[in-house]
């Protein structure tokens, strides 16, 4: 078998990074506008979250991407959001004041203004340092990422039908590195031989004798590692453990 060298988000240029931050929030804003009220009142695939708490969450983490490009910007220390528990307060009191056309201006607003701080940077300002919730520095660049990542995903979690077999191949590529690369930094998954269709298997974690082959497509694989079901796979799965 010939090896097989992926293309990554980060192999990308920046341009088409964007591009795929952006078709992604296209993608969910779809599946947002198809949702009537009692759609957005109902449960996702996320536990204790309604569909609302997901929308709520996405919008915010835009704000909050805007915030650190603010930083990247000026220099003066803004982080992405005060407290993780701020951040779930926020997503509460958003779920409880916003009436269904306010969460889907904020959709909106947030979206388009998180565009404008990107297209604000300049050359240096895109490689200006920031540090992410975890507090790891990282270049301004790297929010792209972290934007394109949240709205695919949280897509799914709407529950209303999205799959990562639509999402494009250097997403899913990049969503199963992260996560394996997660696990690797755990210890976790030990257990557990990654079989994507057409590649040389990758035991998670390099040094053990996994019990479990987790088979099938690179969106099936990456679906299942990110915690977003085994339905995709061609073989059965032990429960993922947690990633970031
Ligand atoms: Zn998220």
């Amino acid at each position: 078998m010939t090896q097989h060298v992926p293309t990554t988000f980060h192999d990308l240029v920046l341009p088409e990074q964007l591009k795929l931050a952006r078709s992604g929030t296209a993608y969910f804003a779809q599946r947002l506008v198809a949702l009537s009220a009692a759609d957005l009142a109902a449960p996702s695939a996320l536990p204790d979250w309604t569909r609302k708490h997901v929308v709520a969450h996405v919008c915010y983490n835009a704000d909050g991407l805007s915030r650190l490009l603010d930083w990247a910007r000026t220099g003066v220390e803004t982080p992405m959001y005060p407290s993780i528990e701020a951040r779930a307060t926020q997503i509460s009191e958003g779920v409880a004041t916003l009436d269904n056309v306010a969460l889907r201006s904020l959709f909106n607003r947030s979206a388009a203004d998180l565009d404008e701080h990107w297209r604000a940077l300049t050359p240096t300002t895109w490689a200006a340092e920031i540090r992410n919730m975890r507090g790891a520095a990282l270049p301004a660049s790297a929010t792209v990422w972290m934007r394109a990542k949240e709205v695919w995903i949280h897509a799914v979690d709407l529950g209303t039908g999205a799959t990562f077999d639509d999402f494009p191949t250097p997403i899913l590529e990049s969503i199963l590195t992260d996560v394996v690369d997660s696990w690797r930094g755990n210890d976790a998954a030990s257990d557990v031989t990654i079989a994507v269709d057409g590649r040389e298997t990758l035991a998670v974690q390099p040094n053990s004798t996994p019990m479990h082959t987790v088979r099938g497509s690179l969106a099936a694989v990456a679906q299942w590692a990110a915690g977003r079901g085994a339905d995709l796979l061609a073989s059965d799965a032990p429960a993922p453990p947690a990633w970031y």
